[in-house]
């Protein structure tokens, strides 16, 4: 069965989408933790950064490049938080990899 991230990613949902090429895609989260909460997706189905194989790990290097980029077009660059869930113990819910990118508050209390 398809991911809501891929049926984003097909245009079969809808979401607010921040950045796109032919391999990430960057969203805003539904339900916003911080007042910048953005969703940085991989095309490709993946479903945690724990199953990638040799071949993908450039990804995360891609991801990290379109964090710098967003990090600086939504101004918390200055401090932000980026983190990926791995499996049901981590609070992961959607199984196609993505990052969190969390800023615009005091992320220190957020644990
Ligand atoms: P996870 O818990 O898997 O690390 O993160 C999944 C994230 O996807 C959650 O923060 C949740 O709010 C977000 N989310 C779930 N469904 C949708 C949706 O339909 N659209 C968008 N934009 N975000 C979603």
């Amino acid at each position: 069965m398809a991911t809501i991230f891929e049926k984003i990613i097909n245009r079969q949902l809808p979401a607010n989408i921040v950045y796109e090429d032919n391999e990430i895609i960057a969203i805003k989260d539904i339900n916003p933790k911080a007042p910048v909460h953005l969703l940085i997706i991989t095309k490709k189905v993946i479903p945690s950064i724990q199953e990638i194989k040799e071949e993908d790990f450039y990804l995360l290097g891609k991801m990290a490049k379109v964090a710098q980029k967003l990090a600086k077009e939504f101004k918390v660059d200055k401090g932000y938080r980026l983190l990926t869930n791995v499996g049901t113990p981590s609070g992961q819910t959607i199984f196609h990899l993505h990052f969190h990118l969390l800023g615009g508050r005091d992320l220190l209390s957020m644990g």
